[in-house]
């Protein structure tokens, strides 16, 4: 339960993190008058309060008057809101926006966004002050590549490490005491040849050690291991099935890198982009073709807003699918009758009046929200879990389009 609850939630913070971006994304300020902090877990908040008090004083001296009283106002409103932390600020971080934004016909409006614990740890402190708001680093942390086991190794070094995210985070390194080509004088070729091959072989075993005490133990969570280094040495390293067989069959792509010190697992991470690319899709992907595959047979799926609704509640969705694009409210009516219907509407849209489908009555309306928070809920409460669909392949905009954003995969099937 535990874990299947996390997930939903860390799933829902990441929707209301893209929403929130998504928001922030359209403002824009007449001036150079919006700020954007970001600020690390082991920044001290007071840090923090004398960076913007200062920011506050030096903004004196811009030269429209506008523009002036729009930062300090900024600042004063975030210096408020970091009042509401003790010394440090909570896991992963703070991101504060604050600004006058344009709201039309010349007016502008103040806006003020907290953002607590984003899915990554913010890396660095930055002060931001633009017509825009920096939401670049926050899209960054939300576009998940998930989690990747990284190997670079020639025949003098290797390091392993992990990309969680967009992060890297090199854990081990080890160097090697494999002789040169060069011989020393009186040896015998063969002889010299044959130790240097037990050299080799005793590294790439050392190397596997190293990636099997990591990554063994979280192999489950792994999405994939990417290998680097130079032709032969990484082809050998795989070929020579030195790795743990689980791990072994977890190797995505082995690719060309030049260094293997540090620096050489960022090599690899950009020499495997296109594969990390296809990887999360292929996540998406293959929920798809299970929900389809589920579809056909029969009863075993389901779609569309109200059928998807109605098995949540009843507990039989093992997988509520939601479109990543899905931007809709529900509103949920009473007629005077005490029947409860839906509406789907597009977020921009106004509220509709509704007349009851069975007694044809006025309906009145009880509340308007987010379809996906409204879904969510149900699917939390239910023990189910919520995966997130991107449109960025067929079957994925099919769900979009032709299903309205929302399908679930059924725990067994309800014989409907
Ligand atoms: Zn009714």
């Amino acid at each position: 339960m535990s874990s299947n609850a996390e997930g939903a939630s860390e799933d829902r913070r990441k929707y209301e993190f893209r929403k929130v971006i998504e928001e922030l994304q359209e403002y824009e300020g007449s001036g150079t008058q919006l700020v954007t902090i970001y600020i690390p877990e082991d920044k001290q908040i007071s840090d923090v309060v004398a960076h913007v008090v200062q920011e506050h004083s030096e903004a004196a001296n811009i030269k429209s008057k506008q523009t002036r009283t729009n930062v300090q106002d900024a600042l004063t409103s975030i210096k408020d809101r970091l009042r509401y932390y003790d010394t440090f600020p909570p896991e992963n971080g703070i991101v504060l926006f604050s600004g006058a934004v344009d709201s039309g016909g010349g007016q502008t409006e103040m806006v003020t966004r907290v953002l607590d614990s984003p899915p990554q740890p913010v890396e660095s402190f930055r002060y931001h002050c633009d017509s825009a708001f920096l939401t670049e680093p926050l899209e960054e942390m939300l576009a998940d590549k998930g989690l990747f086991g990284l190997i670079v190794l020639d025949r003098r070094e290797a390091n392993v490490g992990w990309l969680k995210g967009k992060r890297i985070e090199p854990v081990k390194s080890a160097s090697s005491l494999v002789p040169g080509k060069q011989r020393k004088g009186g040896q015998s070729a063969q002889r010299f040849a044959r130790l240097r091959l037990e050299a080799i072989d005793n590294f790439y075993q050392e190397v596997a050690g190293m990636a099997d005490d990591l990554m063994v133990p979280k192999r489950h969570e792994l999405d994939g291991i990417l290998v680097g280094g130079p032709s032969p040495t990484k082809d050998e390293f795989l070929d020579g099935g030195y790795l743990h067989h689980e791990l072994q069959d977890k190797v995505v792509g082995k690719f060309d890198v030049s260094y293997t010190d540090e620096s050489g697992l960022g090599d690899l991470v950009d020499a495997a982009q296109d594969v990390l690319a296809d990887q999360e899709v292929m996540k998406d992907k293959s929920q798809m073709e299970e929900f389809f595959e589920k579809l056909h047979r029969g009863n075993e799926a389901t779609y569309g807003f109200e059928p998807t609704r109605k098995n949540l509640v009843m507990g039989s969705v093992d997988r509520l699918l939601l479109s990543e694009d899905l931007r809709s409210d529900v509103v949920v009516y009473d007629c005077p009758n005490g029947h409860e219907e839906f509406e789907v509407v597009d977020s921009r849209h106004k509220t509709p009046d509704h007349v009851c489908s069975e007694c044809k009555e006025e309906a009145e309306v009880r509340e308007r929200e987010d379809v996906i928070e409204h879904l969510m809920a149900i699917a939390e409460q239910r023990g189910t879990e919520t995966k997130f669909i991107s449109t960025d392949f067929e079957k994925g905009e099919q769900l979009m389009d032709a299903f309205g954003g929302v399908a679930g995969i059924l725990r067994y099937s309800t014989g409907v």
